[in-house]
């Protein structure tokens, strides 16, 4: 892997820390919660971390934030594993935060005894509204003032089992007027009498976000933790949290953008919404951006850490546009995937001068950007496919494919001239009848007349039956009416299009699932893992061939 972090401000702090001895090798990490799968967003801060480390010699731990019994689940453990591995990276430690539960309770044991946590027996409510808000300090809580000796026993107590959920959480005593709120005497542990996935009911207390991550940091030696800009006003009080729990090393939280996608949701918690409300056919539908969907749809690790190595690092929040992503896949693909030609409409076509039951091969090349990848040969004779859109009857004003007493080139063939329409009861062409000219094969040096188009085609009685899935974007919170409505509210209704039409047996002969091709004029194309069986092959577009897009309009 030769990919580069654009130069950036982690980067520059990371130099200095370096140059200065302050350490001699960088740890990061990338904590995910086990609570659903992971999503192109998590691709930019796993990029970034192992990208960084990898740069300056360092390692990266898969740290597991497992601190939430209830919405964390083995099955999202595994998938974490296997898509971070799938982008190409490798972990140092794979690490669990449960298993510092112990830890984290004595932890919270000592800021009891230094009379910097106490237990407080305020409802939700209330402790919602002692708080204050961003113009109005806070009040203290009446259980603020309690003994050590009393929050030991209650805490005790909490752990042990003795009261129910939300009934009691254990606070900090910081500072009730705080402009920060963050510091308003913030939640330690809360109560939660659940079955974890990994402490089973060991343990009825749980350890709240910026307690927990702030001891799992400076436990494993992180040097530097990144995370996203939303923590920004909770660095105060992770720096607070690794002080006064005494830990021998500390840690430094750097924020950076979080990575945002046109026509996307991009939360675990919209996506599980959208698996179990059965929108989708799983976590990695093809339109899922999720990492698994990505992958199901086509598209390459390789593309997505170009993708996050080129949007760089940044302070100031962006939207990506989605077509950014299918820049680098083409870019990807052009020279790896081979070419094969699919008739996804088919409209029948009959040579009436060549020879019934004759077949001969055209040599057609497997890459034209890779000649590497060498050629191979597709049997022509008397009847073949084409796409419907490549002929027309009444031709509109510059269209130069086929219509009647028009010539084209079939692709890697000879030049045929159209004569004569056959149509159903409703009009519509249902079989074209051309004579080719036999003069005009190409690669025979034939000069003799020239045609404006080239269209491709599949022989009819070769061809291989096979489906096309074609993607829209899933969400449509660009549309005027969709404004203010709930994600839910705006699917789009076409966002799958499934067609049945012909692939090149040739060219397909050793297709697995994930493999990858270029279908002429309709694009990048991947076979799919849950439709494709022995009998059929079923095929994601991952791309279609062109778009506007430069990346260096974002670069
Ligand atoms: P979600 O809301 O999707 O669950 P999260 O931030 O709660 O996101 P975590 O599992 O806690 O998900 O995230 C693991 C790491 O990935 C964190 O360090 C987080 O900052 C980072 N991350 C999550 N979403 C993005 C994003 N859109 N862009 C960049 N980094 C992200
Ligand atoms: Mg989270």
């Amino acid at each position: 892997m030769d990919n580069k972090t654009q130069s950036n401000f982690i980067q520059a702090i990371i130099e200095e820390d370096l140059a200065t001895h302050k350490h001699e090798q960088i740890i990061t990490r990338f904590p995910p919660e086990p609570n659903g799968y992971l999503h192109i967003g998590h691709a930019k801060s796993i990029c970034l971390n192992f990208g960084l480390a990898k740069e300056f010699h360092g390692k990266t731990n898969l740290r597991f934030d497992d601190t939430n019994p209830v919405k964390e689940e083995d099955e999202f453990v595994k998938s974490i594993q296997e898509d971070v591995k799938w982008l190409g990276f490798t972990w140092d430690q794979l690490l669990f935060a449960s298993d510092y539960f112990d830890t984290m309770y004595e932890k919270a044991k000592l800021l009891i005894r230094k009379g910097l946590a106490y237990v407080c027996e305020l409802t939700p409510d209330e402790m919602r509204e002692y708080r204050g808000t961003l113009n109005e300090p806070g009040r203290n809580s009446p259980y603020r003032d309690r003994s050590v000796e009393e929050n030991l026993e209650l805490f005790e107590k909490m752990k042990s089992g003795a009261f129910p959920d939300g009934s009691r959480v254990l606070r900090a005593k910081i500072d009730m007027s705080s402009p920060n709120i963050n510091f308003r005497d913030p939640i330690l542990y809360r109560i939660s009498h659940n079955t974890h996935h990994n402490t089973g009911d060991k343990w009825c207390i749980y350890p709240m976000y910026d307690f927990a991550h702030s001891l799992e940091d400076a436990i494993e030696g992180i040097t530097h933790s990144i995370c996203t800009l939303e923590f920004e006003d909770h660095r105060p009080l992770y720096d607070w949290v690794v002080k006064e729990c005494e830990m021998e090393h500390t840690p430094r939280q750097i924020e950076f953008a979080r990575l945002n996608m046109t026509n996307t949701v991009m939360s675990k918690r919209k996506l599980k919404l959208l698996v179990d409300e059965k929108v989708v056919d799983g976590w990695d539908d093809p339109r899922m951006p999720t990492l698994s969907g990505l992958r199901r749809r086509g598209y390459t690790p390789e593309s997505i850490r170009n993708l996050c190595f080129e949007i760089g690092v940044a302070k100031a929040s962006s939207v990506v546009d989605s077509q950014m992503l299918d820049y680098f896949l083409r870019e990807d693909l052009l020279p790896k995937a081979p070419l094969g030609m699919a008739i996804i409409k088919p409209l029948k076509v009959v040579i009436t001068n060549y020879p019934e039951n004759e077949v001969e091969y055209v040599e057609i090349e497997n890459n034209p950007k890779n000649e590497d990848m060498g050629t191979r040969k597709l049997p022509f004779s008397k009847e073949l496919y084409i796409e419907q859109e490549d002929f027309m009857e009444v031709p509109s004003k510059k269209y130069f494919r086929l219509f009647p007493g028009n010539e084209v080139r079939l692709k890697g063939a000879y030049f045929i001239k159209c004569n004569d329409v056959i149509k159903d009861s409703d009009g519509n062409a249902i079989e074209i009848h051309v004579t080719y000219d036999p003069e005009t094969k190409s690669g025979s040096g034939f000069t003799g007349r020239k045609v404006k188009s080239t269209i491709h085609w599949l022989n009819a009685k070769e061809a291989l039956p096979c489906e096309f899935r074609f993607f829209e974007p899933l969400i449509e919170d660009d549309k005027e009416e969709n404004q203010g409505k709930h994600f839910l509210e705006q699917i789009n209704p076409n966002s799958l299009c499934i067609k049945s039409g012909y692939i090149e047996r040739e060219a397909v002969k050793n297709a697995k699932p994930l493999d990858k091709f270029q279908f002429v004029r309709h694009g990048f194309f991947n076979v799919d893992t849950k439709y494709t069986t022995p009998e059929k092959l079923v095929f994601n577009q991952i791309v279609p061939l062109k778009s506007s897009f430069k990346v260096n309009n974002y670069s």
